[in-house]
């Protein structure tokens, strides 16, 4: 048995028993786990809000080998989040989030990059609210990309050709190639929505924002449809949660 110490993001919670939890949460020290929290659901518990959906917490919990659930034995709050919950587009949104994350991301694994541009995600949201559509065109391209599942956005798949200005074709194998190497078959990317995906791989988090907030609204919607249909790809089904566009 050993005690493990890391930060971690609240994803979900499920009641369990009479007075307990499981918790899924994204640790920054083994990735995606799954915990039981004994007794948070008492009125007076050790726990009090920290295990709330979205809460980004210092976690302490305990792992046994060749148990998948951990036991959770202490949080601290760093950050809640609990001021979006009043808007139900951000809750739905979060919720999205946290459904991808717990898709995308193999149990005990970690993944600090993850961990991190998720954490920035999150706070991003809770600071500027207003630019959640963004936010999400950012994370569903980054978890993409992270996990490996982002096509190469510079060349084609094909014939290695760099891409210039012109309007290219994702195929269902999540590659993009020419107009000529695909026969334009598949989904078209026009060269407004390719320049949008590739200022998510250069930018920051809030420039990409900036950048967004100045595309058109068809861009943008573009954008989200895109995303959208390789993520689906990915998981070969479409999310459970779609958030408003
Ligand atoms: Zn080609």
């Amino acid at each position: 048995m050993s005690l493990v110490d890391t930060e971690a993001l609240i994803l979900r919670t499920y009641n369990l028993a009479e007075a307990d939890k499981i918790v899924v949460c994204l640790t920054k020290h083994s990735g995606l786990i799954r915990g039981v929290a004994k007794g948070c659901r008492k009125l007076r518990n050790r726990f009090g809000a920290s295990l709330e959906p979205f809460t980004h917490v210092y976690l302490t919990y305990y792992e046994r080998e060749n148990r998948e659930l951990v036991s959770i034995r202490q949080t601290e709050i760093l950050k809640s989040n609990f001021n979006l919950s009043s808007d139900p587009s951000i809750v739905t949104a979060l919720a999205y989030l946290g459904d991808l994350l717990i898709e995308f991301s193999p149990p005990h694994q970690a993944n600090e990059l993850l961990f991190r541009m998720s954490t920035a995600c999150f706070d991003a949201v809770s600071q500027t609210p207003e630019d959640l559509q963004s936010i999400l065109r950012y994370f569903e391209v980054w978890l993409l990309k992270i996990e490996g599942f982002l096509p190469d956005l510079r060349a084609c798949a094909n014939c290695h050709r760099t891409f210039a200005e012109e309007t290219i074709y994702l195929g269902h194998d999540l590659s993009l190639r020419c107009a000529q190497c695909s026969n334009s078959r598949g989904s078209a990317v026009s060269k407004h929505l390719h320049s949008q995906l590739r200022a998510t791989e250069k930018l920051p988090q809030p420039k990409f924002a900036h950048e967004v907030r100045e595309a058109s609204s068809e861009t943008k919607k573009q954008i989200a449809e895109l995303t959208f249909q390789m993520i689906g790809r990915v998981l070969e089904r479409m999310p459970r949660i779609r958030p408003n566009v």
